[in-house]
């Protein structure tokens, strides 16, 4: 994937950064991938009733790689998640991606962000129904102001590394599921940030489809060097990831790494029935 020609820079050698104008090392011991938090907390509500979705919690992932945070619905995954990617602001606490920090951004801060820095994917597609699969998987281009061909260029490359070139002009209710997410983590990934989030990415594909998305975020992660954090509550879904953290009642109870040797799905399923 990616690679001269394809329109996708190659990631984990040299990565231009657009803005400033200027080639940019990534071989900065992978401090682009970094995240940080310290001390996050959350609550939704306020007074007796409060919830208290994140309470405290600390997490460090350095240097690219594939990465679970597992937790039973209600742990606080998706509150993390819309944190990290700077949709919402924690209450206390700070939050570092890159090494610096992004829980105090301003509003223009705040879109350069997520649009060039960071990647998400949901649970649902957020496909554009009336869009084409080349229109949406080239939509923050489109949002960004580059010229149409360019957009097409870089759509139509993408589109050859997910092995959906063939699927360009349909509109998402003539994709399938798994072709949809893929098309999702593309529009994700278009502008090739250091980052991409994933939450519960597979929670409405087969199996099958499941095990296909699985493998991509693991390549993602592997040919492209970017940091790939998907939050999940299936055990299942870890198979590929070389570290899974355990989230429960809004703090990490446990991490677990593959270079012990062990199969981090399996322990993160133990983990989670033994209540961390
Ligand atoms: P998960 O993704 O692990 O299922 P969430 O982060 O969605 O967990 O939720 C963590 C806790 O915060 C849960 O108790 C949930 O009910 C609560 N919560 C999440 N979002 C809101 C909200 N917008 N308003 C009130 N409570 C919320
Ligand atoms: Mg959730």
């Amino acid at each position: 994937m990616g690679g001269p020609g394809t329109g996708i820079r190659a990631i984990g050698m040299i990565k231009v950064d657009r803005r400033a104008g200027h080639v940019r090392e990534l071989a900065d011991g992978g401090r682009s991938r970094m995240i940080r938090c310290e001390g996050v907390s959350k609550w939704y509500g306020r007074g007796p009733g409060a919830v208290g979705a994140l309470r405290g919690l600390d997490l460090a992932i350095d240097g690219a790689g594939y990465v679970a945070i597992m937790g039973h619905s209600g742990s606080g995954k998706s509150t993390l998640l819309h944190l990290l990617a700077a949709l919402d602001r924690p209450d206390s606490g700070t939050i570092e991606l890159g090494g610096r920090r992004i829980d105090n951004l301003n509003e223009t801060e705040l879109t350069r962000f997520r649009r060039r820095e960071i990647g998400i994917v949901f649970q649902q597609f957020n496909l554009i129904s009336t869009m084409t699969a080349l229109d949406n998987i080239t939509l923050p281009a489109l949002l960004d102001g580059a010229p149409g061909k360019r957009r097409r260029d870089m759509g139509m490359a993408l589109l050859r590394a997910l092995g959906l070139e063939h699927r360009a002009d349909h509109r998402p209710d003539a994709l399938s599921g798994g072709e949809q997410q893929r098309i999702a983590i593309g529009r994700a990934i278009l502008f090739e940030p250091a980052i991409l989030f994933a939450d519960e990415p597979t929670g409405n594909l087969d199996s099958e489809t499941s095990a296909q998305v699985w493998r991509l975020l693991h390549d993602l992660a592997d040919e492209r060097g970017m940091t790939v954090l998907m939050v999940t509550h299936e055990p299942a879904a870890a198979v590929h990831c070389e570290k899974a953290f355990v989230l429960r009642d809004g703090r990490i109870v446990t991490t677990i790494d593959v270079h012990d040797g062990l199969d981090v799905g399996e322990l993160a399923a133990r983990a989670l029935r033994s209540g961390g």
